[in-house]
């Protein structure tokens, strides 16, 4: 499915597309659909479950297959290889037909039972429903504490606020769905996207449960660079910085230069100064490789933007035979 091809109305009858995306959840997959779909049978429309599959290596394609014999109201994209959580999230709300689009976890640590508060809060009037976490129960201190000093410092550095421990749990109206799908860049940070398009916002308490089965598919290095592509795609204070530090280093430089001429015409050069000369040519060496590196991040992201390739490839999409008009299957054969 390409630009052109995206979805911009919903599907007649189709008011709730509930999209996960998931990475080998093999082992947890049958226990999800059962609750997710018990806990969306009475919203009161119809409804889609869109599983995306992020290209598993496990036995989830075939589960998923499974499923959609059984079931009208799943819809199953496959990725061609692994993308990542925000590109699979991406093309779940590009081919999601509800009215209003809910991006939940495969791995049960996001309630499905919650949903239909969410979808009531759609209905009066939220265009977006955050789900805020009361507790990170279960993870590391250093998880915990770095995901902190994360918001607390993207806060101060973007323009848009991001709010802290609410993750990719949501609910989104059509215009919101809309509004994002229309976003081309691939440094797809979706908790600053999210908060980026603005519209009637509301917010849920929710208790994070546990992971159901499996393990989280976030090493702390995955994490450390998806804090460095959020930083970069919402704020450019970090090149302000780079400037800044350079301005002032190289007045301290030309400072010390002069008090070291003075010194010198006023007392005469003993053999001294070598630990000074050491110490400033260090420090300045080290500042502008920082000043580099961090247009350095900048630079990268612009060329891989400036490749324009597509964001993700589409293996297979079968929508749920419950609301596949022609038009849906002809976009997912051409996709
Ligand atoms: N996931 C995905 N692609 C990936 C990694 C994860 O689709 O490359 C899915 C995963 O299957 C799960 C969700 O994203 O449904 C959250 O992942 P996980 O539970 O590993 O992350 P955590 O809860 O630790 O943040
Ligand atoms: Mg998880």
């Amino acid at each position: 499915m390409n630009t052109a091809e995206m979805r911009t109305i919903a599907e007649p009858g189709c008011t709730l597309s509930v999209v996960v995306p998931m990475l080998n959840e093999e082992a947890g997959l049958v226990t999800l659909h059962q609750r997710l779909s018990a806990a969306i049978a009475d919203i009161g429309g119809g409804y889609e479950i869109l599983y995306v599959d992020d290209g598993s290596t496990d036995s989830t394609p075939e589960v998923l297959a499974q499923l959609q014999a059984q079931s009208r109201n799943i819809s199953v994209l496959r990725f061609s290889r692994n993308f990542g959580k925000e590109l699979a999230i991406t093309a779940g709300l590009r081919h999601a037909c509800g009215e209003a689009v809910v991006v939940i976890d495969a791995d049960l640590q996001h309630p499905p039972e919650i949903i239909p508060d969410m979808v009531a809060a759609w209905r009066k009037g939220a265009d977006v429903v955050n789900m805020r976490r009361r507790s990170r129960a279960g993870e590391s201190w250093l998880k915990r504490t770095a995901a902190h000093l994360f918001y607390r410092s993207i806060n101060k550095l973007s323009d848009t606020p991001i709010p802290e421990n609410v993750g990719d749990f949501r609910l989104l109206s059509r215009r919101a769905v809309n509004a994002l799908n229309q976003m081309p860049e691939r440094n797809r940070f979706m908790k600053g996207l999210f908060s980026w398009i603005g519209f009637r916002q509301a917010t849920i308490d929710f208790d994070a449960g546990l992971r159901a089965t499996g393990r989280s598919k976030w090493p702390f290095g995955q994490l450390w660079a998806l804090a460095i592509e959020g930083v970069t795609a919402f704020s450019i204070a970090p090149l302000k910085l780079a400037s800044k530090v350079g301005l002032v280093s190289a007045l301290l430089a030309f400072a010390a230069g002069l008090y070291f001429l003075v010194r010198t015409m006023l007392f005469g050069d003993p053999v001294q100064g070598f630990p000074t000369l050491i110490v400033i040519v260090l420090m300045l060496g080290g500042l502008q490789l920082m000043a580099i590196g961090i247009v350095g991040e900048y630079l990268g992201r612009l060329f891989l933007e400036s490749k324009q390739r597509p964001l993700y490839l589409v293996e297979s999409y079968l929508p749920a035979s419950e609301f596949d008009a022609p038009a849906r299957v002809e976009a997912a054969r051409s996709a």
